[in-house]
């Protein structure tokens, strides 16, 4: 099977399996695995960041995140395309009590400055409004296609955030591939937001485990927020050993842009299918298959030894990552030129 489903489907390396057979370990609820303070320690420098949490994923990460910064009752600006918002099981509403306002998500990725301003009431004073506390913006933008968000465009929304007062988190689960694709250093984007939460468990190739970083006092909240939700873990330096090596070789991620690029560009050639290459910037394509729904071309492809999956409004999506090779993306556009060839009843 060539797996293009996700970037989550990627395997421990033999490095990492070694690195957490011989890591150092310790009880970590009581902050004493080595492993995973040398981890957290390296990720936040990495972001520049004062500190930073180990957290068992990216939903954890945003939701230890969004409840640190924004209290009960606070409204917190999330985009309508955005994982926060879809894919998260409403976690900082149900569990926080905050009220997520949707903002308009454009095809970048961004959301525009005028539909965030439309979030903040014009009378703070009047007690029928709840109060704006946080922005939460995604880099890369999964359902934009693994849109990377534009640098001049955050600096954009942290002078707006600055002048009325709230916090801004990135959702930057796939963050390192917006900073090996853009050739800045992952720092150069982590400054502009308050926190920033990623996730060693995709392109990065680590099995498990998500990062919060931010300033010492915000990693504390989140900290202290880990445990109440049952994230505490204990020897987490087992897993805390691979997630040092995804970071360490997080360039290996500009592979998994080509070849997404090459597959974008194979794809093209086919007849039948909807797809734009000059839309691919990461590790996501993003297509659709005249006469198929996305559930139709998703069994087809997978009864051909092809795994994609769906990004919603009927689109189809294909992630790269390390256990895929170029050989498997013209493969993959081999199975899909067949599976177009033999059409939606084949
Ligand atoms: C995967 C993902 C998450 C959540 O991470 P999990 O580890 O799956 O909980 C959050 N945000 C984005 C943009 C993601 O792609």
């Amino acid at each position: 099977m060539i797996e293009l489903r996700s970037d989550t489907f990627t395997l421990p390396t033999p490095d990492m399996l070694k690195a957490m057979a011989a890591a150092p370990l310790g009880d970590d609820v009581y902050g004493e695995d080595p492993t995973v303070r040398e981890l957290e320690e390296l990720a936040a420098t990495t972001l520049g960041k004062q500190a930073a949490c180990l957290t068992p994923s990216g939903t954890m990460a945003n939701l230890t995140a969004i409840m640190a910064h924004a209290p009960r009752g606070a409204k917190v600006l999330v985009g309508d395309e955005s994982d926060i918002h879809i894919y998260e099981a409403g976690g900082a509403s149900v569990l926080g009590g905050v009220v997520y306002e949707p903002i308009r998500t454009a095809p970048d990725g961004t959301l525009a400055l005028d539909d965030l301003a439309r979030g903040f009431p014009d009378d703070p004073d009047d007690p029928q409004f709840a109060l704006p506390a946080l922005i939460c913006l995604e880099n890369t933008h999964n359902r934009a296609g693994g849109k990377v968000l534009p640098l001049d465009y955050l600096a954009e929304v942290r002078r707006f955030a600055d002048e009325r007062g709230v916090a801004v988190h990135l959702d930057g689960a796939r963050v390192f591939n917006a900073a090996v694709a853009s050739g800045v250093p992952v720092a150069r984007i982590a400054e502009h937001a308050d926190s920033v939460q990623f996730c060693l468990s995709k392109g990065l190739g680590a099995p498990i485990g998500s990062i919060v970083a931010g300033s010492a006092e915000l990693i504390t909240a989140v900290r202290r927020l880990r445990k109440l939700l049952g994230g505490g873990m204990r020897q987490a330096g087992v897993i805390a050993a691979a997630g040092i090596l995804a970071i360490t070789t997080a360039h290996r991620l500009a592979e998994d842009h080509a070849n997404a690029r090459r597959l974008a560009e194979g794809l093209a050639d086919v007849d039948g299918v909807q797809v734009d290459p000059a839309q691919v910037q990461t590790n996501i394509v993003m297509f659709r298959v005249d006469g198929f729904s996305w559930r139709s071309f998703v069994a087809a492809a997978a009864a051909e030894g092809l795994a994609v999956g769906e990004l919603g409004h009927g689109r189809i999506r294909a992630v790269t990552h390390s256990g895929v090779t170029e050989a498997d993306v013209d493969r993959a556009v081999t199975v899909v030129r067949d599976v177009v060839k033999r059409g939606p009843r084949g």
